[in-house]
């Protein structure tokens, strides 16, 4: 291993991991990666390279077929599925490219309900819902419901929702893939801003030009990684799979 990059802790490895599906599609072949606390970095590949299935993994949505998963420092495979699921809630954010928010629930209820799930008592959760949506741009929002919004507006509650646990990734799957080119650039130049503020962001995507404009890009093609460009570490480590 390289050294630990001055920038934080390691929030994510995955070593040699491997995710084959019964009827025999090895959508991810041998893949290694770490996530330092800080970064932002593309995880960029054409339809079909293996991203959702990557993103699953690291998400502990799904388990690989071999190698390891660990998320703060927690081996995923010695987890119970109880244990998994609250480590999901501590450490974890997803957005997806539909923003899944609930239609009867106000912009503050839905941030609400991921404060819920990891236990945080009622009193504190309206607070932190609103503190989440300020940071997203959206505090004049918070009692609108879903269909109140516009997609772009969603899409930031998805990202509040995300954020509310102050989680230690945020992993998000072709987030403005359902957005046109403005909010697009909105929910890009947010997660820059969040970044700056210290949240540590996977943005995955099929789409070269929202990659680029990212620190560091983990190219993928037929489930491998290709290519991880624009850290010092990562280089280390596409120099040494060659
Ligand atoms: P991407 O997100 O880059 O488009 P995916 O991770 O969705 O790629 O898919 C990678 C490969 O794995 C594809 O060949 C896909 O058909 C296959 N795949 C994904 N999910 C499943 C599944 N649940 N069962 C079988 N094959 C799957
Ligand atoms: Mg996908």
């Amino acid at each position: 291993m390289s050294a630990q990059r001055a920038q934080g802790k390691r929030v994510l490895r995955l070593e040699n991991t491997t995710k084959r599906f019964s009827g025999g599609v090895i959508a991810l072949n041998d893949i290694s990666l770490t996530v330092h606390q800080g970064e932002l970095l593309a995880i960029v590949g054409p339809s079909g390279s293996g991203k959702s299935t990557l993103l699953n993994i690291m998400g502990t949505l799904d388990l690989p077929t071999q190698g390891t998963v660990e998320i703060a420092g927690h081996d995923v495979a010695s987890l119970s599925d109880r244990r998994l699921c609250a480590l999901r809630g501590r450490w974890l954010g997803f957005v997806f490219q539909q923003s899944h928010l609930t239609d009867g629930l106000s912009a503050a209820e839905n941030v609400a309900t991921s404060l819920l799930y990891a236990g945080v008592p009622r009193r504190r959760r309206t607070p932190l819902a609103h503190a989440a949506l300020e940071r997203v741009g959206l505090g004049h929002r918070v009692g609108h419901l879903p269909h109140q919004l516009s997609g772009g507006e969603r899409q930031r509650v998805a990202i509040a929702r995300a954020l509310v646990n102050n989680p230690a990734l945020i992993l998000a799957d072709e987030p403005t893939e359902a957005l046109d080119s403005a909010n697009s650039q909105a929910v890009l130049d947010l997660f820059v801003r969040l970044n700056e503020e210290g949240a540590t962001i996977a943005v995955i995507t099929h789409d070269g030009d929202i990659a680029a404009s990212l620190p560091r890009r983990v190219e993928m093609r037929d489930g491998r990684v290709v290519r991880d460009a624009g850290t010092r570490d990562t280089l280390v480590h596409a120099g040494e799979n060659r």
